[in-house]
């Protein structure tokens, strides 16, 4: 008989079936009479219970089916006596695949603490809460494509290696093929770049836009799911250096048909997550809810992560300006009281995640759409407002993250582009091709990047980003 799923048995009625299941111990009680195996497959939450009796199940194989042992078991589906599960397995064969021996194994049956396990995250996602963390973040990631294709946008695969640099601002990795410890030396005896990417320098990339809105001037509708880069060297619960950013890019589309698409689509994943990870969410409601309690009360987060989900679904985002946002934080008390580690004083700063989530969580206790910032503080390509001093960007700000999605309307007017390029020593020249599409057949355009861990972030309520990402690659960490 073929194996079945963990994730089948729950679902479906096998009573009185024989089957097989392959998966690893979780734990196991064991008296005189019988033992009980908890099993996972990594299909579901669940841990299946297996019942073996000693008289028919091999003294052996009972004694090496211990915690993170991997078995095959065959046996026959019954109605389960106790409380909790539906049905239970009676194992007529327990046959070991793995063993895993106790004296070694790092995860034993008790509650281990994050950091620990983020020093295993070879073997961490063979736990409940990062099966559940990696369930989750497959079906946002499956909801992202089905949202977007649902809407007639095309998945476009924008460059990894780029000769530019978007708005890297310093924060890029350079590629290279030169041997850092052998680097060539010119007659200068200075270092010899010309072997770097077939003699061009290049960076790994930061985002995908610029190429994106490339193709939006032909497709119209596309959006980008891939890896971005950033050499963040600072060590925060929001930053990672390999980030993965979702990054739709639409023609003829303005400021606010920009807002609405970014807000029906964040509400869109997040419920699909809410219908589809029902088990694994609940799991993380209650280990988020523990993880709460150990919070000072004050910094307690009045809502659980279920009804946080619920709530951003179910009602509208603010909107308002970065000048409203400002004269909110310039008068608040706790602005007053010197709360902010960065106190406001003055329009034309930009946001630290404190003010965000100050605004978020203490003012408008919802999600927050803040628009035209000033110019001075945002990336060129973005379109100018008629008052000369704000482009029309927008950020969305999460209860709990902060920035989340980043975007704005583009600047399609090719003068006003190519002054504001010079004013920020942008080489024109070199970004020919980008003009172009402002040269040919220019029109009103707009995006935005999510940022996905962020996203899985919220969903899973994690409250670190390390914890979202199966092998988080930030300072110190680049093997697994
Ligand atoms: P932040 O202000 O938090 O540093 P940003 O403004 O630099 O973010 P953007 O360039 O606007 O980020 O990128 C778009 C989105 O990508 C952000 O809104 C955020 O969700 C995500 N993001 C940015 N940097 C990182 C990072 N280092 N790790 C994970 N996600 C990131
Ligand atoms: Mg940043
Ligand atoms: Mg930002
Ligand atoms: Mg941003």
């Amino acid at each position: 008989n073929k194996r079945v799923k963990i994730k089948e048995l729950l679902e479906k009625d096998f009573i009185d079936q024989d089957v097989t299941v392959m998966g690893w111990v979780r734990t196991k009680r064991s008296n005189k009479n019988v033992s009980f195996i908890a099993l996972n497959d990594g299909s579901s939450i669940t841990n299946y219970q297996i019942v073996a009796d000693p008289n028919s199940i091999s003294e052996e194989s009972l004694k090496r089916a211990t915690t993170g042992a991997c078995l095959k078991v065959k046996g026959r589906v019954v109605t389960s006596q106790g409380a909790g599960q539906q049905s239970e397995l009676v194992a007529e064969l327990v046959e070991i695949l793995g063993d895993a021996d106790p004296e070694k194994y790092p995860l034993q049956p008790k509650k281990h603490s994050l950091e620990f396990l983020r020093e295993i995250a070879h073997l961490r996602i063979r736990t409940n809460t990062f099966g559940a963390v990696f369930r989750v973040r497959h079906a946002l990631a499956f909801a992202v494509h089905k949202y977007f294709n649902e809407k007639g946008f095309f998945y476009i695969h924008t460059p990894i290696i780029t000769a530019s640099d978007a708005e890297g601002a310093g924060e890029t990795f350079k590629v290279t093929t030169l041997d850092l410890k052998n680097l060539p030396l010119n007659e200068e005896g200075k270092i010899d770049f010309g072997s770097d990417f077939f003699e061009r320098e290049t960076n790994l990339t930061v985002s995908g836009q610029l190429e994106g809105e490339l193709a939006a001037m032909g497709l119209a509708e596309i959006y980008t799911f891939g890896p971005t880069f950033r050499a963040e060297n600072s060590n925060t619960t929001r930053h990672l250096a390999e980030f993965w950013m979702i990054e739709p890019e639409m023609a003829f589309y303005d400021a606010e048909d920009n807002q609405n698409l970014a807000e029906d689509f964040l509400k869109y994943i997040i419920s699909y997550a809410l219908e589809n990870c029902k088990d694994d969410l609940e799991f993380l409601d209650k280990r988020a809810a523990e993880e709460e309690n150990t919070k000072k009360a004050d910094q307690r987060s009045e809502l659980g992560l279920l009804e946080r989900l619920r709530f951003v679904v179910d009602n509208d985002f603010q909107r308002l300006t970065y000048t409203e946002a400002i004269d909110i934080l310039k008068n608040s008390n706790h602005n007053k009281k010197k709360k902010f580690q960065y106190l406001i004083e003055e329009w034309g700063v930009d946001l630290q995640s404190e003010h965000e989530r100050y605004l978020v969580e203490k003012h408008f206790k919802k999600p927050v759409i803040l628009m035209d910032y000033p110019k001075g503080i945002k990336a060129f390509y973005m379109r100018q407002n008629e008052d000369g001093k704000t482009v029309a960007a927008m950020d969305i700000l999460f209860p709990g993250i902060g920035e989340i999605v980043g975007g704005s309307q583009r600047e399609e007017r090719l003068e006003i582009l190519t002054n504001r390029m010079q004013e920020m020593a942008i080489p024109t020249e070199e970004m020919w091709w980008y003009l172009d599409t402002r040269r040919f057949g220019t029109t009103p355009h707009s995006g935005f990047g999510l940022g996905f861990e962020r996203m899985v972030q919220f969903v899973t309520g994690m409250g670190n980003i390390r914890d979202v990402i199966a092998f988080p690659r930030t300072p110190g960490h680049a093997e697994f």
